[in-house]
């Protein structure tokens, strides 16, 4: 009999996660199928219940149920202390709580040839795509600076990531300086997201060519700052290597399997080149 996989959301109709997991089971000849289910928050516990009795083989979960699954599951340490769960797994009658966007943000940094022990970080934003790249960079020894527009924000994630790493928090109006003295630059607000896609917290004009610019947004896959960094010398990496690394690892938890990243990849830049 087929397993069934699934990612909860509200809203979850844009989710990419169905198209990148079915390609990777169909590639692997598993016989198991992933579909997306809109649940709300109010739902969420009877959801999740409902799919262990049903013996699914794990879920995934996105905005805005992340934060409140917590109370639900057995979060593991990373979850814990990011303080949101993407990822659960149904380990022999336990429901463990994973979070994978930090790890897919790490690795899409890695697959880039990118070098994150002492490196010097500038995280833009702190919401909760922040929280889970800020801890996970920090773990692996990068050294962060979390600028973002509400600076209380800012500096609330950098004294939680202190546990694990080095961090401070500030807001958007030192800029420039901050840009100049970082070698990686990660946007993790919306800004530059459709439809708003001509907005940029950073240009062209404050970069280097040795610089590496992370932008977690994408939709436009090729958002302005990807595109004035790529002018400006600088080495980009896009938001779909996270979005599809994030999957991997979470493929890994259910299956025990390492999937095929370039066919996940494939299928979810197909989808979104024809939006
Ligand atoms: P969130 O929790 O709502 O946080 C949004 C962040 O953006 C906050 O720091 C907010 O600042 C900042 N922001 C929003 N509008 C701004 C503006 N006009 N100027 C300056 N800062 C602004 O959202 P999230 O869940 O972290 O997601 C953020 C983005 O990351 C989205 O585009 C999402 O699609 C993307 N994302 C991508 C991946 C991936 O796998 N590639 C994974 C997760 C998220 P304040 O604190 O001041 O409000």
């Amino acid at each position: 009999m087929k397993t069934l996989y699934a990612v909860f959301g509200d809203p979850v109709e844009h989710s990419l996660s169905p198209v990148m997991h079915n390609a990777a089971f169909a590639a692997l000849g598993m016989d198991c199928e992933y579909h997306k289910f809109r649940v709300t928050k109010d739902d969420l516990k009877d959801a999740i219940l409902g799919a262990k009795a049903m013996g699914f083989g794990g879920l995934n979960l996105t905005i805005p149920l992340k934060e409140k699954a917590l109370r639900l599951v057995e979060p593991d340490p990373l979850a814990e202390a990011v303080g949101a769960v993407n990822t659960i797994e149904f380990r022999g009658n336990g429901l463990v709580g994973h979070n994978t966007d930090g790890i897919g943000a790490v690795n899409a940094l890695k697959s880039a040839g990118i070098v994150i022990p002492h490196s010097i970080v500038l995280i833009l934003g702190a919401g909760g795509a922040a929280r889970a790249v800020a801890y996970q960079l920090a773990s692996n020894g990068a050294r962060i600076t979390i600028a973002n527009r509400t600076p209380e924000r800012a500096a609330k994630l950098a004294a939680n990531v202190s546990s694990v790493g080095r961090a401070v928090g500030t807001g958007l109006e030192n800029l420039h300086r901050l840009v100049e003295q970082s070698h990686i630059i990660i946007n993790t607000t919306s800004v530059g997201m459709h439809p708003d896609t001509d907005q940029t917290l950073v240009t062209g004009d404050m970069l280097q060519t040795a610089q590496v610019i992370f932008d977690l947004v994408y939709s436009p896959l090729q958002t302005r700052l990807l595109k004035e960094a790529n002018k400006a010398g600088a080495i980009t990496v896009d938001g779909i290597k996270m979005l599809v690394l994030q999957g991997v690892e979470s493929f890994r938890i259910w299956t025990g399997i390492d999937p095929p990243v370039d066919i996940m990849e494939r299928a979810v830049r197909d989808v979104l080149g024809k939006q």
